[in-house]
C-alpha cells in the first residue's frame, strides 16, 4: 500500500520545527506546520499541544485533502482546518507553517504593518507582511479573511497572536518565517532611530539577492 504522505515529508516537519522553537520562534508547544504531499494530496501536520524536542515523525497527523483524520494517534494541532483551508484555495502552497515571534508579534500588537526594510525581509515576505485584526474565532470565516489580508504576500500576522507563512517546501515555510522575523528585528531597531526607508520606496529592482 503506497504512503499516506512521504517519510521524508514528516521528516522535514520534526526538523524545521525543531529548529525553531529552539530559535525562540513560538513559546513551548505553541505554533503548528503542515506539508501537503504532492503524490497523495493529504496533509500531514503537527499534533496539538506537543512537545518539540520530543516530536518523531511518527507523531505527526494525517488529514485526507477534506481534512477528515486517516493517520496518526494523536490529536491534530487545533489550526489544523486552517491548513486545509489555505491548501484548498492555493493550489501552489504545499507548506503551512504558523509561529509566534516577538518581534512580529510586537507589530501586530501595534497593528502595525511589516515593511520590507531589508533584502531577506523582501524576499521572505515578498514585499510587506500585513496584520490582520484580532479574531476570536479562528473558523471558515477567519481562513477567508485571512488569505484576503495576506493576498500575494508569503505571510501574514494574527494580531495579538502571530504570523501564518505559506511556501513551497517546509523548508522554504521555515526560511520565510526566519527572514520575516529578522526583518521586523531591524525594522524595531530602525524605528527607534528614525524613519526607516523601506525597499519599497527604492524599488524592488535594486536588490541583487
Ligand atoms: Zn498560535
Amino acid at each position: 500500500m503506497a504512503e499516506l504522505v512521504a517519510a521524508e515529508l514528516r521528516r522535514s516537519i520534526t526538523v524545521a520545527m525543531r529548529r525553531l522553537s529552539a530559535s525562540s520562534l513560538m513559546p513551548a508547544s505553541q505554533g503548528n506546520l503542515s506539508a501537503r504531499d504532492r503524490d497523495t494530496g493529504n496533509v500531514v501536520i503537527t499534533p496539538h499541544a506537543y512537545p518539540y524536542e520530543d516530536m518523531t515523525p511518527d507523531d505527526l497527523v494525517v488529514l485526507g485533502p477534506d481534512g477528515e483524520q486517516i493517520g496518526g494517534r494523536l490529536d491534530p494541532s487545533y489550526d489544523a482546518l486552517l491548513h486545509v483551508g489555505v491548501y484548498k484555495a492555493r493550489p501552489e502552497v504545499f507548506a503551512v507553517l504558523h509561529t509566534e515571534p516577538p518581534y512580529v508579534n510586537a507589530f501586530g500588537a501595534l497593528g502595525r504593518d511589516i515593511l520590507p526594510v531589508t533584502t531577506t525581509g523582501l524576499k521572505s515576505a515578498n514585499g510587506t507582511t500585513p496584520i490582520m485584526p484580532f479574531r476570536h474565532r479562528r473558523d471558515e470565516a477567519f481562513t477567508t479573511e485571512m488569505l484576503e489580508v495576506m493576498g500575494d504576500s508569503h505571510g501574514v500576522v494574527w494580531q495579538n497572536h502571530g504570523l501564518l507563512v505559506v511556501a513551497d517546501t517546509v523548508e522554504n515555510a521555515a526560511e520565510r518565517t526566519i527572514g520575516i522575523e529578522f526583518n521586523a528585528q531591524v525594522m524595531h531597531l530602525a524605528l527607534r532611530a528614525g524613519e526607516p526607508q523601506t525597499l519599497e520606496r527604492v524599488g524592488a529592482d535594486m536588490i541583487v539577492a
